[in-house]
């Protein structure tokens, strides 16, 4: 791990059952770099960005995230949450609360923020998503496009140093895709550290400064976008690209 990373991953395994999912990864991700994460499905992607987000435990290697090691001695999953923030292919908003409820439940319970601080701020982060007028709706009265912007604002109410985004426009109608993806430009054009897992590539052309092929458990290429679009190094890379460009 370099001296201004703020994520390192050395020797990672991991295993579901007898399924190897993982297989020695290897990855430093320095302050303020984007990061696109492609490759087929089941390639071991989401299992990856959620280790980062101790969502999901491993049997070998080391995940250190700003510091804290995410290994077997990890007490306070909570301190390793608050520094990364993560949005979901499905939202993952609480269907009963407001938007604003849903932007400051953590502030409140984890940060003990007090609620008017709380609601300030997430109002702040919902006209930074565009949406503040939105703010007294439940989620289910909203497009699938402004509740991911929702997620967003959510997770960057915690002030996180890393964002994590697995496949964020999948599941969006093709209409709200260019909404969320111009959001998280904003993100990355204001510094964010961010890994992502998406199949945007022109998202990873335009953000990205390194994108991460994987397949089958492993990181097979890791390139700029210039070098991994014009002059995929491995028959797998080829092959992915020839299928979704
Ligand atoms: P990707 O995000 O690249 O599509 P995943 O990380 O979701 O891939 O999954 C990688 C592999 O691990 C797939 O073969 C998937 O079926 C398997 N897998 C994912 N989650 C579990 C789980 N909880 N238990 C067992 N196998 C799983
Ligand atoms: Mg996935």
């Amino acid at each position: 791990m370099t001296a201004n990373s703020i994520v390192g991953i050395s020797g990672l395994n991991k295993w579901y059952g007898e399924f190897h999912v993982l297989r020695d990864i290897n990855l430093s991700v320095g302050k303020g770099e984007r990061i696109v994460i492609c490759g087929p499905s089941g390639s071991g992607k989401s299992t990856l960005i959620r280790c980062i987000n101790a969502l999901e435990e491993f049997q070998e290697g080391e995940i250190n995230v700003d510091g804290i090691d995410l290994g077997p001695t990890l007490k306070r999953v909570d301190e390793v949450r608050r520094e990364v923030g993560m949005v979901f292919q499905s939202f993952n908003l609480f269907p009963h609360l407001t938007v604003l409820e849903n932007c400051t439940l953590a502030p409140i319970w984890v940060r003990n923020i007090p609620q008017k601080d709380a609601e300030a701020a997430a109002m702040k982060y919902l006209e930074r998503v565009k949406i503040p007028h939105q703010a007294h709706k439940y989620p289910g009265q909203m497009s699938g496009g402004q509740q991911q912007r929702v997620a967003i604002a959510r997770a960057l109410t915690m002030s996180p140093k890393v964002m994590l985004f697995d496949e964020p426009t999948s599941a969006l109608d093709p209409e709200m895709v260019k909404e969320v993806l111009d959001t998280m430009v904003d993100l990355a054009q204001e510094g964010m550290t961010m890994l992502v897992v998406t199949h945007e590539m022109g998202f990873a052309r335009e953000v990205a400064n390194r994108v991460v092929f994987m397949d089958a458990g492993q990181i097979i290429e890791s390139n700029t976008p210039q070098e991994f679009f014009a002059n995929p190094q491995h028959a797998r890379s080829k092959l992915f690209l020839s299928q979704i460009l």
